[in-house]
C-alpha cells in the first residue's frame, strides 16, 4: 500500500495504476477508522482492481460550534487498517493540501440539502459536496462506496455527480451496527459508559417503527410516534422525520412509496445520526 500526502504525488500513481478495463475504487473518509469503513472497503475491493482510501477531516464541512477541533484521529491504526484490508493508495492529504491559500470555489447543492441534517448544520453540504467534487477530481474513480448512515449526504453526492456529469457510479453500503444495534460512527467514542446505553434509544426507536412497519401499520404519524417513545431517552431530539427516500420531502401518510425513517439526537454533547429504510413493494 502506498501512503501519499500531496496532490501531485497522487496523481502521478493514479496514473500510474490506471488500466483500460480497470475499475478505480474510492471510498472517501475522515479517519479513526471502524467496521463500517472497513464494509466501504471490503464492497471496493470487491467490486474494483484500484482501491483508494482517503482519510481527511474536512475544516469547511463543519459548522463554527463544532467538533473540527476534538474530532477523533489516530492515523497510525487507520494505516494498519487500510494495510490489512488490502487498500492499495491511502490519500492522507493535510489541510493546506486540500484549500492552499486563495482558495475560493465551492460546490453549492440544491434542495436535496436542505431538510434534516442541512435544516440544522447550515453550510454543512456545501462543504461536502465541495470536498467529494475535489477528491474525485484527484482520484479519478468509476466508483466511489458511501455508507447509508448518512443517508443525506449520499443523496446530495448522487445529485452532485448527475448534475456536473461526474462519470462515477456511486455505491450506498448499508449501515454497520455494533451487536446492540448502535450504528458504528467515528463520534461513538465521545459517549460515556451511561451515555452509550443511552445512545441505544436512538436505534431502538428505529427497529420499533420498523417492525410495525413490518406488521402492516402504514401511518406516518402512529410510526413516528412508536420511534418517539424510545427517543426519550436521548437528551435532545434534533429531528425524526419520515421521508420519501428519493427527494427526502415528508413521507405521504399512508406511505406508499419506500421511505426513510430519519433521526438526528444528542446524547450528552454527542450528535448521532441514525435511519432505516422502509421499503414497499412496488
Ligand atoms: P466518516 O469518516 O464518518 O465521514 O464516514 C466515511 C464514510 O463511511 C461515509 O460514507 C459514511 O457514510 C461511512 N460510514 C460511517 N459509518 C458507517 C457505518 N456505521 N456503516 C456503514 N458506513 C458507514
Amino acid at each position: 500500500m502506498q501512503t501519499i500526502r500531496t496532490v501531485a504525488e497522487l496523481r502521478q500513481a493514479v496514473i500510474q495504476t490506471r488500466r483500460p478495463n480497470k475499475r478505480g475504487g474510492f471510498a472517501p473518509t475522515m479517519g479513526y477508522l471502524h467496521e463500517g469503513h472497513r464494509a466501504l472497503i471490503e464492497a471496493s475491493r470487491a467490486q474494483c482492481d484500484v482501491n483508494v482510501v482517503s482519510i481527511f477531516v474536512n475544516p469547511i464541512q463543519f459548522g463554527p460550534n463544532e467538533d473540527l477541533g476534538t474530532y477523533p484521529r489516530d492515523f497510525l491504526r487507520d494505516e494498519q487498517l487500510c494495510q490489512d484490508t488490502g487498500v492499495g493508495i491511502l490519500f492522507a492529504p493535510g489541510t493546506t493540501e486540500i484549500y492552499p491559500a486563495g482558495f475560493e470555489t465551492f460546490v453549492e447543492p440544491g434542495e436535496i440539502a436542505k431538510p434534516l441534517c442541512g435544516a440544522f448544520r447550515p453550510g454543512h453540504f456545501g462543504g461536502v459536496a465541495t470536498v467529494v467534487c475535489k477528491l474525485f477530481n484527484m482520484v479519478q474513480p468509476d466508483v466511489a462506496f458511501f455508507g447509508q448512515k448518512d443517508f443525506q449526504q449520499c443523496a446530495v453526492v448522487r445529485r452532485m455527480t448527475v448534475d456536473l456529469d461526474l462519470p462515477i457510479k456511486i455505491i450506498t453500503i448499508p449501515t454497520v451496527r455494533e451487536a446492540d444495534g448502535l450504528a458504528l460512527s467515528s463520534r461513538n467514542r465521545y459517549l460515556s459508559q451511561q451515555e452509550r446505553q443511552r445512545a441505544l434509544a436512538v436505534s431502538r426507536g428505529l427497529f420499533a417503527a420498523a417492525e410495525k412497519f413490518q406488521a402492516g401499520e402504514r401511518d406516518v404519524g402512529r410510526l413516528l410516534a412508536i420511534a418517539k417513545q424510545h427517543l426519550t431517552a436521548v437528551d435532545r431530539l434534533e429531528y425524526l422525520d419520515l421521508v420519501d427516500c428519493g427527494d427526502l420531502k415528508p413521507a405521504d401518510s399512508p406511505l406508499r412509496s419506500t421511505a426513510l425513517l430519519c433521526v438526528a439526537a444528542y446524547v450528552g454533547s454527542t450528535r448521532l445520526i441514525d435511519n432505516i429504510i422502509m421499503p414497499l413493494p412496488t
